[in-house]
């Protein structure tokens, strides 16, 4: 029996893991150009002899072109993870309540309450993002003071400045360094090359001394990234289930090597009372009260759930939606409004296999890609399969995967979908040698 509310809570944490991929390019992209812009104004501004730094008065002029920088390149990333991530993610959480459909109507949609709350949280976390600029006008500037206070070579300040905004990503003088470094941003996310990416994270550290754990720009944004659209996520789900009158909670989300104990047991059921795997929110305030574990967040348990990175989510549910022996009862399977899956595709012409990958893939709300997929031809069925690798193939549009448990496997739907995007790279250059004007079309609609 299919169980809505786990899909449901899936979509919701698909779509944050989705959002975290994409913003995350974005802050590397923006550090990278801060880490380049900082180093360009400290070698014109501050005047050296014999490679030395010399005159204390350009160390503190330097200090508000500093803020300027960082004020021109990561606010409005800031910015765009408040107000498009935490934007769509409010979008997912109330289209989780409206496919439920068994609530009171007036609390499936976002209320007004709702986007005050909504309002709040951007603002907040935008502080929060905005703190780690203001810290690092400081820490930069003072670093700048400090080196030109004892006169040390520009190199050594060059170095520190590179490293206190990216850590073991800073560029180097040294092109084995920068080797490393471009090997491990290409193919961070590429599963398949895990062991040799952190073998390539060891070497920086411990051959060149490059510490991830320090205290740089990167660590701090990038944590704040992370957990803000999660704790987003479950702030307005908690309180719009208060609204509802939804008391009880389920606990949902993979389980991987890193999963912690705690999250680990009340995913498995081995905390559960109940047999139909339900919480009250005291039992679990309780939980989390009386125990403690490495990573834990102060705070409403609700909220910060596991700790610092933790990837679970809570869903709100009705006892009377579940039978005692832990299945849906007919309540939710009847009244159920919708799928979750809708049935006119947001990726137009697909073929039942796409029906079935591609949202899994790319999700289930509209955007830049699936409205590019909508105007490339469909595939044709996929090949299982040939040979232990994934590819595309151009010449007959084929996609072929070494892994097809795209539904349970998070892995498999990550080489899935960066297959397909081999797919529509060489489909709109097709389109392109055919029809310029389309394909033009469709590259702003993917540059968006
Ligand atoms: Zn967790």
């Amino acid at each position: 029996m299919s169980d809505i509310v786990k899909d449901l809570t899936n979509y919701r944490i698909k779509g944050i893991e989705k959002a975290e991929v994409e913003f995350y390019e974005q802050l590397t992209k923006t550090l990278d150009k801060i880490e380049d812009e900082i180093v360009a104004l400290a070698d014109v501004n501050l005047p050296r002899q014999a490679g030395k730094l010399i005159e204390l008065q350009s160390a503190v002029a330097i200090r508000p072109k500093i803020k300027a920088i960082l004020d021109k390149e990561y606010l409005p990333f800031a910015d765009r993870v408040v107000r498009k991530g935490f934007g769509e993610q409010a979008k997912r959480v109330e289209r989780q309540f409206k496919t439920i459909g068994i609530i009171p109507p007036e609390f499936q949609e976002l209320t007004k309450g709702d986007l005050a709350l909504v309002k709040n949280l951007k603002q907040q976390y935008y502080t929060q993002f905005k703190d780690v600029s203001n810290n690092f006008t400081r820490i930069l500037s003072d670093k700048v003071y400090q080196n030109t206070l004892v006169g040390t070579e520009f190199t050594v300040l060059e170095k520190e400045l590179r490293e206190s905004i990216n850590g073991i990503y800073a560029n180097s003088r040294d092109p084995a360094v920068n080797r490393l470094v471009s090997y491990v941003k290409r193919n961070r996310d590429n599963p398949r090359l895990k062991g040799r990416v952190d073998s390539a994270i060891k070497q920086l550290q411990s051959k060149y001394a490059r510490t991830r754990t320090g205290e740089n720009m990167k660590r701090y944004a990038g944590q704040i990234l992370n957990d803000s659209l999660r704790d987003f996520d479950a702030t307005l789900n908690f309180n719009k289930s208060k609204d509802a009158g939804l008391t009880f909670v389920k606990y949902y989300g993979d389980v991987i090597p890193t999963t912690r104990d705690l999250c680990r047991r009340m995913i498995s059921g081995s905390l559960n009372k109940r047999k139909n795997g339900l919480f009250t929110i005291a039992e679990i305030q309780d939980i989390w009260a009386t125990r403690s574990w490495s990573g834990k967040k102060g705070g409403n348990p609700m909220v910060v759930r596991g700790g610092y990175n933790c990837r679970h989510q809570f869903s709100y549910v009705n006892p009377d939606w579940y039978e005692d022996d832990g299945e849906d009862s007919s309540t939710l399977l009847k009244d159920s409004k919708q799928d979750t899956k809708p049935t006119t595709s947001i990726f137009g012409n697909i073929s039942d296999e796409e029906r079935k990958y591609l949202p899994l893939a790319f999700g289930t709300v509209a955007t830049n890609f699936t409205r590019t997929i909508s105007k490339i031809p469909k595939s044709p069925k996929m090949p299982q399969l040939r040979g232990n690798n994934a590819f595309y193939r151009p010449s007959t549009d084929e996609i072929n995967l070494s892994d097809f448990n795209i539904e349970n496997n998070l892995r498999a739907r990550r080489i899935y979908a960066h297959e397909f995007g081999h797919k529509i790279d060489h489909n709109i250059g097709n389109i392109m040698l055919e029809k310029k004007d389309i394909a033009k079309k469709l590259y702003q609609i993917l540059i968006g």
